[in-house]
């Protein structure tokens, strides 16, 4: 018995462990349980905080660019880079709802994030989107955000692309469609101060758009909005500034205001008022040597020179850069020459620190003295200034009156003034010695030959020499039997020996050719030169209005020439007679891909073009110019 009672003893002692076992392990599991819940909301709460705490560096790194200045381009080029990457859209663009020159409404991209997406389309359009002008179609949904101020999203992709380039061929939709990557498109509209903006665009790779995405899509609309209001009232608060931050000159803006109030007193009063222009020397060398922020000091002690010599009616003004002007009232040509020479002298007396001695170029016009156009006397004051630089800097100049600047020596001063900026692709001893024979031939017209043959030569080695003089010759005989005033003439005769300047910044692998150019350098050929020749001269203000037929020397009769497609009289005649005088040269000179015309060949050739290039009445004239020449 009691080995039976022993037994059970034992057994219930067992079914008792038993029993704590078991329930021990149901605790056991329940706590596992727990702590696999737990662990799993801790991982869900780090993500989410990871991406808030994503997000508010976002936030801070544009609220950040927003308080440095910089232009808003940039603040929301960050901004789009930024979102990009946030909420991993394919792509993201800022476009700007604009009117065109006939009011109606395009589309034109702004900011864009660079990324594989806009890679591909760009490639396939063989463009960049971004250079275009977009398309503001009605009832597209860009239309629809901005009219509604809602976010939309679009799942018809080809839709979309369509009402933004509704010139696009069906087989580059599908193209661009063909990766099917892009899911929908999300537009956000964008307003400043209550105006429409434009449109903020995300290309998503997801079909759904939840509540907590349009969310932070607006909040992000919220900050591009924020930027472009800042920079709104920003340009609006410099609109109203009068002064020069680095100077405390006035400004530009306020130089030109005033500047017109002058002229109407010196009219009314007969008084004259003269103009001292004044440009630092060597800045540039400042600031290789020395850094920015020395050059800046240079500027400043200019500045302040202009301050203490001007006396309390004399106007001082920064125009730019390192450019000053002042406008003396009442003072002739003779006390403007005075208070300039002080004012040189000033500046080259007092050492600067570290930068030591520096100077200035200075030049002098007189209203109603030298001219009673004010442009006219801007201009001069300009060359004279120039002069100044020219003869050896440091020096003060005073204008010629306009009649007594001929032809050639705006062609001189131009060529030196173009040779001696040394950032032409010749050699520097090339370009000394044409700026030494320019200098001291400069009352010779065949300098300008010389110097235009030998700059040809440096490109095209066919040029034969003494033909730039016969294009001048033939182009000033054509004008003439047009009755093209004198100054029109004037103007030719720079144009002529200029045209063809852009062509010493093209490579001479291309224009030496001597196969057939393919399209592309083609392109090049006809785009570079003239905007090499525009960048060349844009920055000599004293041939400003020769500028314009150059650019258009290339424009042909029918508008189907280049840069800007204008036709017929739209055309300035001067620009007409440069280009059927040149083919014809070209068409008569040897060229590497082709052998050289005898001048009746070349006439037929040009006769081809009649309507076309040019109209019949000058290529009568022309014919009958060269016929004549030829008998
Ligand atoms: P030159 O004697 O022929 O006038 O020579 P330069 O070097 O003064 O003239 P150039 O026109 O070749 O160069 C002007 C330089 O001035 C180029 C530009 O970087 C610099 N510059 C323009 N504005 C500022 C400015 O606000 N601060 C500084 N530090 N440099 C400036
Ligand atoms: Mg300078």
């Amino acid at each position: 018995m009691k080995f039976f009672d022993k037994i059970n003893e034992i057994r219930r002692k067992i079914s008792e462990v038993e029993n704590n076992i078991y329930s021990g392990k149901q605790d056991y599991l329940e706590i596992y349980e727990r702590n696999l819940q737990l662990e799993q909301e801790i991982a869900e709460r780090t993500h989410e905080l990871n991406v808030a705490n994503r997000r508010m560096l976002t936030l801070q790194h544009i609220w950040e660019m927003m308080n440095s200045a910089k232009p808003l381009i940039n603040v929301l080029e960050t901004i789009v880079n930024s979102i990009q990457g946030e909420l991993g859209y394919l792509h993201c663009t800022i476009m700007r709802k604009l009117l065109d020159e006939n009011n109606l409404p395009y589309l034109s991209v702004v900011a864009e994030a660079k990324d594989a997406t806009i890679d591909r389309a760009n490639k396939i359009l063989n463009r960049s989107i971004q250079s275009r002008k977009l398309a503001y179609t009605e009832g597209s949904i860009f239309d629809e955000t901005i009219i509604t101020r809602k976010i939309i999203q679009s799942k018809d992709i080809a839709a979309t692309l369509k009402a933004i380039m509704p010139e696009i061929e069906q087989e580059k939709v599908d193209e661009i469609l063909s990766d099917k990557e892009v899911k929908s498109i999300i537009t956000i509209p964008l307003y400043s101060r209550d105006t429409a903006f434009g449109v903020f665009c995300v290309f998503s790779s997801r079909e759904e758009l939840a509540q907590a995405e349009t969310d932070f899509l607006s909040m992000f609309a919220g900050q591009i909005e924020m930027a472009i209001t800042i920079a709104d009232l920003f340009e609006a608060v410099k609109q109203q500034a009068v002064t020069d931050g680095l100077t405390g000159l006035y400004n530009r803006r306020y130089f030109e205001e005033y500047l017109a109030k002058e002229v109407t007193r010196s009219k009314r009063s007969g008084q004259p008022f003269s103009i001292i222009g004044i440009d630092l020397d060597f800045l540039k060398q400042i600031n290789d040597k020395y850094g920015h922020a020395f050059g800046d000091i240079a500027i400043k002690a200019v500045a302040d020179v202009l301050k203490s010599n001007a006396r309390s009616i004399d106007t001082a003004a920064r125009m730019g850069g390192e450019e000053f002007n002042i406008i003396l009232p009442g003072i002739s040509s003779e006390g403007a020459m005075t208070a300039a020479e002080r004012i040189r002298k000033t500046i080259e007396e007092k050492p600067l620190d570290t930068i030591g001695h520096v100077t200035a170029s200075i030049g002098v016009a007189t209203f109603l003295e030298h001219s009673d156009n004010i442009e006219e006397v801007l201009e001069l004051t300009d060359q004279a200034m120039y002069e100044s630089k020219r003869n050896g800097r440091n020096r003060v100049t005073m204008a010629k009156n306009v009649s007594e600047t001929s032809w050639q020596e705006i062609a001189v001063n131009t060529f030196t003034d173009i040779l001696s900026k040394h950032n032409m692709p010749i050699p520097q001893e090339l370009s000394d010695d044409l700026c030494r024979k320019l200098k001291e031939n400069q009352s010779q017209k065949d300098v300008l030959y010389t110097v235009a043959d030998i700059l040809t030569l440096t490109y095209n080695p066919l040029h034969e020499k003494g033909v730039i003089k016969s294009k001048l010759l033939t182009a000033v005989s054509l004008a003439k039997r047009f009755d093209l005033p004198k100054e029109e003439i004037d103007k030719l005769k720079i144009a002529i020996l200029l045209y063809d300047i852009g062509n010493l910044m093209l490579p001479k692998e291309i224009l030496q050719k001597a196969t057939p150019l393919t399209a592309e350098e083609i392109d090049h050929i006809k785009e570079h030169p003239l905007i090499a020749a525009k960048e060349i001269l844009q920055p000599i203000s004293y041939i400003q209005d020769i500028i314009p037929i150059i650019e258009h020397h290339h424009e042909n009769w029918d508008g189907s020439g280049y840069p800007a497609n204008i036709k017929h009289e739209e055309i300035p005649l001067t620009s007409q007679i440069i280009l059927i005088v040149d083919s014809y040269f070209a068409l008569t000179e040897q060229r590497p891909y082709r052998n050289k015309l005898s001048p009746k060949d070349a006439l037929i050739e040009i006769k081809k073009d009649s309507g076309k290039k040019w109209n019949e009445t000058l290529v009568n004239e022309f014919i009958t110019l060269i016929e004549h020449d030829l008998n």
